[in-house]
């Protein structure tokens, strides 16, 4: 087993002191594994802040959203161009951008294209409602989704990339996917990943399921036939909650457990 990337996605919570007192007290429960890449992402104005506190041996940053353009009169909005050389990732089309914020596959496919620009990861997010479940629409929506998000994106550029599975209704909702339902729908991730660029791009991509893990339901995700990793939002807001979660990643990677 190879890696495993574990993603925090702290949404809309910690101030900039609250961030740096969190980081801390995470940093003294995680040791510095190897085989785990753990990545935080907090609001925009604690980035600064975290990057110069931060052991970045021992965790990577990452930002929530970014704006496709350089620069230029759009106010209230973060360049790609601006987070560069502060964050090595950057989440673009979560499920809380594409439903509250009314982000199209078309921006999304910009804002992927312009964290590639700039040399860092995008983390693009798909899946699909409660509705689109029901109505058996998930591979469908999946296929929609990649092909528009990765319209522009080159085959050598899928080694930079990662893809965050986050069916809508279970992010932030208690409701996780079964694992069973994730590797489906992860292995029909590659399916498409293979037709748009191919069989090593398939197999080099990294896929990520998101949808209320916690640190004591993380096992099966993190052993799930083709997820490299997970994507988690609430947990990772309690220091032992997401260090258990780090830890079940180490584990499965060393001891195969
Ligand atoms: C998320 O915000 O991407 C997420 C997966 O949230 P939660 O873990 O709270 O469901």
């Amino acid at each position: 087993m190879s890696k495993k990337l574990i993603v925090a996605n702290w949404k809309m919570h910690f101030t900039t002191g609250q961030a740096s007192l969190f980081l801390q007290k995470l940093a003294e429960q995680v040791p510095n594994y190897r085989d785990v890449e753990v990545v935080l992402c907090p609001n925009f104005i604690a980035l600064q802040s975290l990057s110069l506190q931060i052991n970045h041996r021992q965790f990577k940053l990452g930002a929530q959203n970014c704006y496709d353009k350089d620069e230029g009169a759009f106010t209230g909005e973060v360049a790609a161009s601006m987070l560069r050389g502060l964050v090595h990732y950057v989440i673009v089309g979560h499920s809380e951008r594409r439903h509250i914020f009314g982000e199209t596959d078309k921006t999304i496919a910009q804002k992927v294209q312009a964290v590639l620009r700039n040399q860092m990861k995008p983390i693009l997010c798909i899946g699909e409602t409660k509705q689109e479940r029901v109505d058996d629409e998930t591979s469908q929506v999946i296929h929609e989704q990649i092909s528009a998000g990765l319209a522009n994106v080159t085959s050598e550029e899928i080694s930079d990339l990662v893809i965050a599975y986050e069916p809508v209704w279970a992010v932030g909702s208690d409701d996780a996917d079964s694992a069973q339902d994730v590797e489906k729908v992860v292995s029909l991730i590659r399916k498409n990943i293979k037709a748009m660029f191919g069989n090593e791009a398939a197999e080099q991509v990294q896929i990520l399921y998101g949808g209320s893990v916690d640190g004591a339901n993380c096992g099966p995700y993190i052993h799930a036939a083709g997820v490299d990793g997970l994507l988690v939002g609430g947990a990772s807001l309690k220091a032992k909650s997401f260090a258990a979660i780090i830890y079940a990643a180490h584990a499965a990677v060393r001891y195969n457990v």
